[in-house]
Parts: structure tokens; C-alpha cells; sequence
């Protein structure tokens, strides 16, 4: 089972991830987008780990609403609310339980991806984050465990590769956004890898 600790240690384990990657994710940025998408995760995940470590929170809906609240308040760019939605919704929907089971997180970040579909209007094949994110937790469902999602994750993200971008900044490039891999679904890859860590 999953405890508030585990959540704590996803987050830290994604502020880490995130800041490792930033100049990669800055770099696919600045081929279809505007240069700023490591910028935008690392201050937002560092904003999340800094406040968890001054206001823990009791359990894992708690950690993951506070989270995704400070990713609202930190972000300017379409992912701080994006992925604070997803944060927030997956909170929300563990409840106030002190524990959960990975079927219930998987369950859980189902209605966060559809929340982030929602609010961004996008769907699957639309080369944004929701490309790994739907991967991921669907393996994750499906019981392929916290390594399975994040290859599922990565293998979503490289796949955003030959797809035109319907969504976003990449889209006002229509055409000659082909041939670049999305930068918010390589950070969602990340977010899998972080809970492969927090397990470890
Ligand atoms: P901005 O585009 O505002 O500079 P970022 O660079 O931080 O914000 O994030 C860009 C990423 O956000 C894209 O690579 C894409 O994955 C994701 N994204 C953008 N718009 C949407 C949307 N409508 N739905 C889902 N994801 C989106
Ligand atoms: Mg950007
Ligand atoms: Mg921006």
C-alpha cells in the first residue's frame, strides 16, 4: 500500500527528475513551442518539494491536492495548470484515506487525465502530454506495476514524434511541428519514472 510518505517521495522524486531534464525539455520547446518548459517544471516541482517540506500533509489525496495547487499558483505557461489539475483531480479522488492500493491510484489518475483532456480540450493523437499520460495509466490499470506505466509513458512520448500538433503553442505551427517530440508529454514520461523511484 501507498502512504502519505510515498506521495511525498513522488514529488520530490519529480522536482528531481524535472530539474535533471530541464535543459532537454527547454530544448523540445524551442523547436514547436517557446523555450520556457523546463523553466516552467522545475519552478513549479521545486515550489511543490519546498512546500511539502514545510506543510507535509497527512495523507495522499492531501499531498497531491496541495501539490497541484502549487503548481496552479507557481506556473504561468499552459502546464502549470494542466498538470495541477491532474495533481488536484487525482487527489480529490483518492479521498482522505491514509492508504491506498495501486489499483486505486490507478483508478484515481484516470479521473485526473480525463480532468486534464477536459480542461485543455485535447484527445489522444493531439501530440500533447496527454499522449504519455494516457499511456501510462492505462498500463498502470491494466496492473503492468509503476515500471510498466513509465514505459508505457515513454514509449507515449515517442510516439508524439511523426504527429501533428492539434493543441497548444506547437499547433500555431501546424505542419512543421512534425518531427518533434512534445515536451509536455516527455516531462509526463518523467512523472512515471519519479513514482518507479518513490517505490524503490
Ligand atoms: P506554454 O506552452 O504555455 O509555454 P509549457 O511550455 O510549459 O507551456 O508546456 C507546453 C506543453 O503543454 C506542451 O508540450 C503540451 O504537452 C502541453 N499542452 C499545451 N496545451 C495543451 C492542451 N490544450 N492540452 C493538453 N496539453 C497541452
Ligand atoms: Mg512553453
Ligand atoms: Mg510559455
Amino acid at each position: 500500500v501507498l502512504d502519505a510518505g510515498f506521495f511525498r517521495r513522488w514529488m520530490t522524486a519529480a522536482a528531481a527528475a524535472v530539474d535533471r531534464e530541464a535543459d532537454r525539455l527547454t530544448d523540445l520547446d524551442s523547436a514547436i513551442g517557446d523555450a520556457d518548459h523546463g523553466a516552467n517544471m522545475r519552478r513549479g516541482f521545486a515550489a511543490v518539494a519546498a512546500a511539502l517540506e514545510a506543510e507535509p500533509q497527512p495523507t495522499p489525496g492531501a499531498v497531491l491536492v496541495f501539490a497541484g495547487r502549487r503548481l496552479i499558483s507557481t506556473v504561468g505557461g499552459a502546464s502549470g495548470p494542466l498538470y495541477g489539475t491532474l495533481l488536484r483531480r487525482t487527489g480529490k479522488a483518492l479521498g482522505d484515506a491514509a492508504e491506498v492500493t495501486p489499483e486505486a491510484l490507478a483508478e484515481a489518475l484516470g479521473a485526473g487525465v480525463a480532468a486534464v483532456a477536459q480542461l485543455g480540450g485535447a484527445t489522444a493523437g493531439d501530440k500533447t502530454m496527454l499522449d504519455a499520460l494516457g499511456p501510462g495509466v492505462d498500463a498502470l490499470g491494466r496492473g503492468g506495476g509503476f515500471a510498466g506505466a513509465a514505459r508505457a509513458a515513454a514509449e507515449g512520448a515517442a510516439a508524439t514524434v511523426p504527429m501533428l500538433a492539434r493543441k497548444g503553442r506547437a499547433s500555431y505551427l501546424g505542419e512543421r511541428s512534425i518531427g518533434h517530440q512534445d515536451p509536455g508529454a516527455t516531462s509526463a514520461a518523467l512523472l512515471f519514472e519519479a513514482l518507479v523511484e518513490a517505490a524503490a
